[in-house]
């Protein structure tokens, strides 16, 4: 099932399609290997000169089907699961660039990605400068290199709730022949679709709003196809030279536009194995099939709660780029007319310790170290997430001492609003 279709039907439809007599939904294939009846059926396939399965590190048919759903959600060309959104943000990066390389990123990112690209790829000796994602283009410019391989945002930013001009990220990343990568774990394909406005990779905490229910943790990359590895060859050597590690083949050459996610399953998969357990495959693809229906529900929640938090006199500011006076409303609805997504944030007048004892007298309202499943919970990003970060890296990623972080369930939203309401009225 291509492209064709609406995302709703997509999110029920693509990925699995049962031929005559095999089973309706999508089977779990619990097996690490695959049987084959001659040398050289396997051999080609060790070859990559035959399409087809041998080894669950490398692929799986549960996992293919669910890549193949985000593909076409998202209007790619190809996507790989990881085990994690960590692994795929790793990833992203390692199939593009080795030592001495180095990247651009947005400071207002999630803070797992800030250290993984601060800390451990410069361990690796891939250097990242963090730019302010709201500076003019022209400031943004002064941070390209000569080796500089990929620009990097995120779509919605966690938890600063910063939206991404990707249209200017993207104009930026091309004019310097790099691929722009953008992480669109909060808004989601329903939402937005980054290659529309001109990103080349998207990635995904899948353990998000995908998988919805807060099951199993995941990730994913796709890939637009967009990007041309061979006008930049010089750049990207692992696409467009041989790859002496797998018989020579030239990525760029032998898979065209599937070149970015067939080297990082060969390559990177092979090496460092990072899969996604094809039972958790199972469930992200009984998350997707309601996502659109969640996502609408998680968005009128949002919007009728920050609203509430708004109105409130105990509450000095709240972060919703649905909100009309948000500094992030019209970009919000350049790129997400429809809604953004179900978490905010927001700053109760007072002190630290008075946002701490807000959060002990929710009932509803969860804390747990989640965003963007169907219960409402909270979290303290100073106190929790951001906890390694100095007063100076927490802002700028955005993130204020007294904030609280909420992620709007699919309840009904009065019951949210009411628990909320008795909490303000302990402080
Ligand atoms: N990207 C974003 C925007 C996230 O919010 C997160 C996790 O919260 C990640 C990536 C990392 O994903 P995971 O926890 O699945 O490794």
């Amino acid at each position: 099932m291509g492209n064709s279709y609406r995302k709703d039907t997509i999110c029920v439809q693509a990925g699995w399609q049962p031929k005559k007599g095999e089973p309706r939904v999508l089977p779990i294939y619990q097996s690490t290997t695959f049987k084959y009846d001659t040398t050289d059926e396997m051999g080609r396939l060790f070859a990559l000169e035959d399409e087809g399965y041998f080894y669950t590190r490398l692929q799986n048919p549960t996992n293919d089907a669910v890549a193949e759903k985000i593909a076409a959600l998202e209007g790619g060309v190809a996507a790989m699961l990881t085990s994690s959104g960590q692994a795929a943000n790793f990833y992203t990066i390692a199939n593009l660039c080795q030592a001495g390389d180095h990247i651009i990123c947005s400071a207002k990112v999630y803070g797992g990605t800030f250290n993984l690209y601060k800390a451990t790829i410069r361990k690796l000796g891939i250097d990242c400068t963090f730019v302010d994602p709201d500076d003019p283009a022209e400031e943004i410019d002064r941070a390209f290199c000569e080796n500089t391989k990929a620009v990097v945002g995120e779509t919605i930013a966690n938890p600063a709730l910063t939206v991404l001009d990707i249209g200017k990220f993207a104009a930026l990343a091309h004019k310097h022949g790099v691929p722009l990568i953008v992480d669109n774990t909060f808004a989601t394909p329903i939402n937005c679709r980054p290659f529309e406005f001109g990103a080349d990779i998207v990635t995904h905490s899948t353990t998000k709003y995908m998988d919805g229910h807060a099951m199993a943790v995941g990730g994913c990359i796709v890939d637009s196809g967009n990007f041309d590895w061979e006008a930049y060859a010089d750049k990207f050597p692992g696409l467009t030279t041989p790859d002496e590690t797998y018989h020579g083949v030239v990525y760029t050459k032998q898979f065209g536009k599937k070149a970015f996610i067939t080297k990082a399953t060969a390559q990177l998969m092979r090496d460092l194995g990072s899969i996604q357990s094809p039972m958790n495959a199972f469930l992200l693809n009984v998350g997707l099939e309601t996502l659109p229906l969640r996502m609408e529900k998680h968005c009128s929640n949002a919007r009728k709660t920050a609203q509430f938090l708004a109105n409130h006199e105990k509450v000095e500011f709240v972060n919703c780029a649905m909100l009309e006076g948000d500094p992030y409303y019209a970009l919000a609805q350049k790129y997400m007319p429809n809604g953004t997504c179900g978490v905010l944030s927001f700053g109760l007048k007072g002190t630290k310790e008075d946002a701490v004892r807000f959060m002990d007298a929710l009932k509803l309202c969860a804390i747990v170290t989640h965003v963007a499943d169907a219960r409402t919970c909270v979290l303290h990003p100073a106190s929790h997430t951001h906890r390694q970060m100095n007063d100076e890296q927490l802002r700028e990623a955005g993130v204020t001492p007294g904030m609280i972080r909420l992620s709007v369930g699919i309840e009904h939203p009065q019951d949210i609003i009411d628990d909320l309401e008795q909490a303000l009225q302990q402080v």
